[in-house]
């Protein structure tokens, strides 16, 4: 039997990108996702819970977590540091859920250097007007913060050629089934099936074995 495993996923977006949303609705449909906590020492927003959004922490602390080796990648991303715990990604993905990160452009370029078979996912708004739209509606940033996460999402816009995939954001629900149809489709890839792929081929040989 091919059993699909699950897969590391990168959910990455210009701040604003509505990756939240996004996530929240894909965990709420589908069973087979887990979504990775980050560590960060940027400050809770109102209404963020630590272990729930992100566990928050100093950056003594964080400094510590990255000499243990406790992070499978860390970036630091408009003054602050943000890594993803590596023991619950890999229990995860054991466990065969589609471990989702939703991390910025460094550190999704890190994840698949150490995991190429990772996906890497791209969340845009349908335009630059309507992201500096939703930052501004949001309310939740000083005028110098939000100019800050345009500067890094123009940074940000160079690199989305890296990513295996570009999503846009306009309807919530259609999006959200097409990051799982790519899901799926990636999971039917050949380089994630390798265990599938090499047993086959050895149960061939062994039939094909004595015929000239
Ligand atoms: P925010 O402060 O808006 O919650 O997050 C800022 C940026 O950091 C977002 O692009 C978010 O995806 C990214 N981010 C969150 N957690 C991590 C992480 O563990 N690693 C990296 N590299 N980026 C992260």
């Amino acid at each position: 039997m091919l059993k699909k495993k699950g897969i590391l996923m990168v959910l990455s977006g210009f701040s604003g990108a509505g990756k939240g949303t996004l996530v929240k609705a894909l965990l709420q449909k589908y069973d087979s996702y887990a979504l990775s906590v980050s560590m960060t020492t940027r400050a809770p927003r109102e209404g963020e819970r630590d272990g729930v959004e992100y566990f928050f922490t100093d950056r003594q602390h964080f400094e510590e977590t990255v000499g243990q080796n406790g992070f499978i990648e860390y970036a630091s991303y408009c003054g602050n540091y943000y890594g993803t715990p590596r023991a619950y990604v890999e229990e995860q993905m054991a466990a065969g859920r589609n471990v989702i990160l939703e991390i910025e452009i460094q550190g999704a370029l890190k994840v698949k250097e150490k995991f190429p078979e990772s996906l890497l996912i791209f969340v845009t708004p349908p335009s630059a007007e309507e992201l500096k739209r939703r930052l501004e509606n949001r309310g939740t940033e000083t005028a110098e913060a939000i100019a800050q996460r345009l500067a890094r999402a123009a940074e940000e816009s160079e690199g989305v050629e890296a990513y295996d995939y570009i999503v846009v954001n306009d309807d919530l629900e259609a999006c959200v089934e097409e990051i799982h149809r790519l899901v799926e489709a990636a999971r039917c890839a050949p380089v994630r099936n390798t265990e599938f792929i090499n047993k086959i081929r050895e149960q061939l040989q062994s039939f094909s074995k004595g015929v000239k």
